[in-house]
C-alpha cells in the first residue's frame, strides 16, 4: 500500500528460493521478473550456475518474442543473487519457497534449517508435488506460516498455483500467499492437504493407466496421445506430458501417494 515506507516494502518484496532445479530457477525467474528481489539457494555451485543459465536463456526467448524487452531481461536478471548458504540468504525476507529434491528426510531437515535461520514473520512455503505440508510443518516452530505453494512446470508460463492449507496454515498466512500470486500474475487455487492434492491426485493416476493401456496393447503410444489430445481437448498426450514430468518423478509420486493414503485410511 501507499502507507509502507519503502524500507519496508523493500523487505515485503525480498525473496528466498531454496534449489536452482527445473522449478526453483522458474519460481526465481517469475518472482525477480515481477520485480521482487530473489535469494536463489543452493547447496550446490554448479546447479545455481546452470539455474542462472537457464533464466538467461527463458529471458532471452521471451526477448525474442517480444513479450518483454531488453531492459526488462537485464532488470529481472539483476534482482536475483545467489547464495550456497541456507543461513546467509535468508534473513529480511518476506517469504521463502522451498523447491529442493522431493525427499521427505531432506525436506524435513531443511524446513528446521529456515525455521532458525529465518526471521519470525517469514513465510515457509514448499513448492512439494506430494509431501503433506502438515507434516512438514510439524518441524518447525511456525506450523501455521507454513504453507505450500504448488507450482507448475515451466513456472514462467504456467498460470496455475495450488494453494495448500496444512492443518495449522493461518488464515492470514493463506491471504497474503494467494494475494502474493496474483501479483505475480499467476491463478492460486485453495486446496486442502491430501496426498496429490488435486493436480497430482487426478494426473498421476491418469497417467498410470495410460501407461498400463500401453502394456496391455491396448493400443499404442501415438494413439493413446492422440485420442486424449483430440478426444479431451489437452493440449498434450498423457504419455508425452509423462516423459516431460519424468518417470522417475512419476513413479516416486504414485508411489508416496497410495502410501500416504494407505496411512490416512487407517487414521480414519
Ligand atoms: P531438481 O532436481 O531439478 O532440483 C532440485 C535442486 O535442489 C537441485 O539443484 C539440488 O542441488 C537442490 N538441493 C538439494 N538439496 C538441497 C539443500 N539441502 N539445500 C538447497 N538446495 C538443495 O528438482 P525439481 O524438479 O526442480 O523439483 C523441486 C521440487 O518441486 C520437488 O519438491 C518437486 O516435487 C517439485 N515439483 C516438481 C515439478 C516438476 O515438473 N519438475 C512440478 C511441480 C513441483
Amino acid at each position: 500500500t501507499h502507507c509502507i515506507s519503502s524500507a519496508a516494502s523493500d523487505v515485503y518484496k525480498r525473496q528466498a528460493v531454496i534449489g536452482a532445479g527445473t522449478m526453483g530457477n522458474g519460481i526465481a525467474h517469475t518472482f525477480a521478473q515481477f520485480n521482487y528481489k530473489v535469494r536463489l539457494i543452493d547447496v550446490s555451485k554448479a546447479a545455481l550456475e546452470k539455474g542462472l543459465a537457464t533464466i538467461t536463456k527463458n529471458l532471452d526467448r521471451m526477448v525474442a518474442k517480444e513479450k518483454i524487452s531488453e531492459a526488462d531481461k537485464e532488470k529481472t536478471l539483476s534482482n536475483i543473487s545467489t547464495f550456497t548458504s541456507i543461513n546467509d540468504g535468508v534473513k529480511n525476507t518476506s517469504l521463502v519457497v522451498e523447491a529442493a529434491t522431493e525427499n521427505a528426510v531432506l525436506k524435513a531437515k531443511i524446513f528446521k534449517e529456515l525455521d532458525n535461520a529465518c526471521d519470525e514473520e517469514t513465510i515457509l512455503a514448499t513448492n512439494t508435488s506430494s509431501i503433506s505440508i502438515t507434516q512438514i510443518a510439524a518441524v518447525t516452530s511456525r506450523p501455521e506460516k507454513v504453507i505450500g505453494m504448488h507450482f507448475m512446470n515451466p513456472v514462467p508460463i504456467m498460470k496455475l498455483v495450488e494453494i495448500i492449507r496444512g492443518y495449522n496454515t493461518s488464515d492470514e498466512v493463506m491471504r497474503f500467499t494467494v494475494d502474493l500470486s496474483k501479483k505475480i500474475n499467476k491463478t492460486p487455487v485453495e486446496v486442502n492437504d491430501y496426498p496429490g492434492f488435486v493436480a497430482n491426485r487426478i494426473l498421476m493416476p491418469m497417467i498410470n493407466e495410460s501407461i498400463e493401456t500401453v502394456y496391455n496393447d491396448v493400443a499404442g503410444v501415438a494413439e493413446i496421445d492422440t485420442v486424449m489430445k483430440l478426444g479431451m481437448a489437452h493440449p498434450m498426450g498423457p504419455l508425452q506430458l509423462a516423459d516431460f514430468i519424468g518417470l522417475d518423478v512419476c513413479l516416486s509420486c504414485l508411489l508416496y501417494t497410495s502410501d500416504a493414503a494407505d496411512d490416512m485410511q487407517c487414521v480414519d
